[in-house]
């Protein structure tokens, strides 16, 4: 009796250690998908990187030589640029794994990494 019921917490405590695995499994699943990232490099140097879960409006440059980064809805656009060919704003908006947004006035690009890499791969066409 006294070994069965030592096993018995074994199977317990092997079950609990599961049930652990497959929460921090589906935390990490669940963290992925929305891991994406909005990389901003200005002058070959990356100056921040935004999540594209969390809304926000970024001044980059400076005043008269600036672009303006939104982060809406898990997309990345320049919605206002002081470039003279205005390029990075009609780009629009991107929010998949390889997308980017370049101002060459502004010797700026704002690429996006991580997330929707699983299943978007058709995005070549
Ligand atoms: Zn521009």
């Amino acid at each position: 009796m006294e070994w069965l019921k030592t096993h018995r917490n074994d199977v317990i405590l092997i079950a609990v250690l599961v049930a652990l695995g497959g929460a921090l499994m589906l935390w990490l699943g669940l963290t992925r998908q929305t891991g994406g990232v909005a990389r901003v490099q200005i002058d070959g140097e990356t100056v921040m990187e935004l999540p594209l879960s969390q809304d926000a409006r970024v001044e980059l440059g400076e005043p008269g030589r600036g672009n303006l980064l939104i982060i809406e809805d898990g997309t990345a656009r320049v919605e206002r640029a002081d470039c003279p060919d205005q390029v990075c704003v009609r780009q629009g908006a991107v929010r998949y794994n390889g997308e980017s947004i370049v101002c060459l006035p502004h010797k700026l690009i704002v690429s996006i990494e991580g997330g929707g890499s699983n299943g978007v791969d058709g995005s070549t066409g």
